[in-house]
């Protein structure tokens, strides 16, 4: 099925809002301030609300209290998501009340659960506007209605729509975010994000080539693409490796990133174009999520562990030095010890350079969320400490590997929270700390590795 794409009148009349709006603030130049929680997929979305925002003529603030408007772009992900964003949009009444004139706004996953939005309107009748998901492309028109003394719940139903042509003001750094699709299919027993973000949607390859071209030029060297499972895009048959090619052939792209792939729809043509293209970095986020067949299958995640474990061969064989990093629940439905113990017997084997790992937590609806046994907390705790010292005795092997390693690094900043260090990280994601001069920072530099750490490496500059 095809996407939906927002046509060119309704961006139009995004740009028209965008002009009133400018034309009314009448050269004045009011302050706004995103506070955005969750994956990089929300922080790209802050990156296009902010770039609507300084067309309209509004600046940075540095925090909330000198804010004119301010929005909270939430997440559904994590347990107690809710209560955090519920305190927080609790604590700018005060700044409300000392500032009638600020606007106040919240979006995002967590808004798209219409009951929860629902709840939230009613509970802080001083946000003015609150929209999900799939809004973003007439965000001018709801901050109008707004400014002229409206409110505005703006949350539709719907498996979302791609609208290109967007104003966008990156974060800045070394790595700018490209979306290649939207939404997910895949429902994971645990997760919500096929609720919120709707059906999988690929946006046209020549739409994402062309705005790579444009983030080379504005001089990032790092492009990071971006989708729920990157995996599974489908732009008229043009399929993930093949995109992953002509991405890596734009010039003066230096690193090439893409998050997340979907175990099960890894493909031996993928692994060929992370081995042939020279710019896409060796690295790989790859969720396991459990060790045990049986969870995996309650999970809905369609492979089993021995597949896992032969799609780790397949990259480490291809890709020079990869890296693999990974998503890992502990405690879901029904778990028992053996089914842990397979998770852990996983993590030894599988040589992980990280792993984000979560003890489970029901997501209202969900179907884990309604499976019988569910797990006492207390034994979830338990477990994650016991699967966090294993990865850690696993990632702290894995580096010493590194020791005489040879390699390029991206410097991005200076630590000095002891003798100063520049830092910068591998293509593989490793990170390694070298001694150098703060105006070194944003070039490349080729180190040898001398020391490890607990979860990065100690260089020298070599060249
Ligand atoms: S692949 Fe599974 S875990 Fe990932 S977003 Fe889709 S449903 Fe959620």
């Amino acid at each position: 099925m095809q996407p939906n794409f927002v046509d060119e009148k309704a961006i139009n009349e995004a740009y028209a809002a965008i002009n009133r709006v400018r034309a009314s603030l009448k050269g004045g130049a009011p302050h706004y301030y995103i506070e955005t929680y969750g994956c990089q997929m929300n922080e790209h979305d802050s990156e296009k609300i902010a770039g609507m925002l300084e067309q309209m003529g509004y600046i940075p603030a540095e925090n909330k209290v000198d804010a004119d408007f301010i929005l909270f772009n939430t997440c559904c992900i994590r347990e107690h998501a809710e209560l955090k964003t519920f305190g927080n949009v609790g604590f700018i009444k005060e700044l409300k009340v000392n500032n009638p004139a600020l606007i106040t706004a919240v979006c995002g996953c967590m808004m798209q659960q219409r009951q929860t939005a629902q709840r939230l309107a009613k509970r802080f009748p001083y946000v003015d506007l609150i929209f999900g998901t799939n809004e973003l492309h007439i965000f001018p028109q709801m901050l109008e209605t707004v400014i002229h003394g409206g409110r505005v719940f703006e949350v539709k139903d719907s498996d979302g729509e791609i609208a290109e042509r967007l104003p966008l003001k990156r974060k800045g750094g070394f790595s700018a975010f490209v979306n290649i699709m939207y939404g997910c299919n895949n429902f994971c027993s645990y997760c919500i994000v096929p609720y919120v973000r709707g059906r999988e949607r690929s946006r046209h390859v020549e739409d994402i080539l062309e705005e790579v071209r444009k983030v080379v030029d504005e001089g990032f060297a790092e492009v990071m693409l971006l989708g729920q499972n990157v995996n599974s895009y489908n732009d008229n048959g043009v399929r993930f490796p093949e995109l992953l090619r002509a991405v890596n052939d734009i010039t003066g792209l230096r690193r090439l990133r893409f998050m997340t792939s979907h175990p099960k729809d890894l493909s031996p043509e993928l692994v060929s174009a992370m081995a042939e293209c020279e710019n896409v970095c060796p690295h790989i986020h790859l969720p396991v999520q459990s060790g045990s067949n049986r969870i995996l299958e309650l999970m809905n995640r369609r492979y089993t562990r021995e597949h896992y474990f032969t799609l780790l061969d397949m990259l480490r064989n291809a890709v020079r030095d990869i890296e693999i990093t990974t998503d890992i629940i502990v405690g879901f439905p029904t778990e028992t010890e053996q089914d842990f113990e397979d998770t852990l017997d996983l993590v030894r084997r599988a040589r992980f350079s990280a792993a984000y790992t979560f003890a489970y937590s029901p997501r209202e609806g969900t179907r884990a969320a309604k499976m019988d046994c569910q797990i006492e907390e207390a034994v979830k705790k338990e477990r994650l400490a016991r699967l966090n010292a294993v990865l850690l005795e696993s990632v702290t092997g894995n580096n010493d590997k590194y020791l005489g390693y040879v390699g390029d690094i991206l410097i991005e900043g200076l630590d000095t929270r002891g003798e100063p260090m520049l830092f910068g990280k591998l293509g593989n994601l490793k990170m390694v700390y070298v001694k150098g001069s703060p105006d070194m920072i944003g070039g490349s530099v080729r180190v040898k590795v001398t020391g490890t750490r607990f979860n990065s490496l100690v260089g020298e500059i070599i060249g």
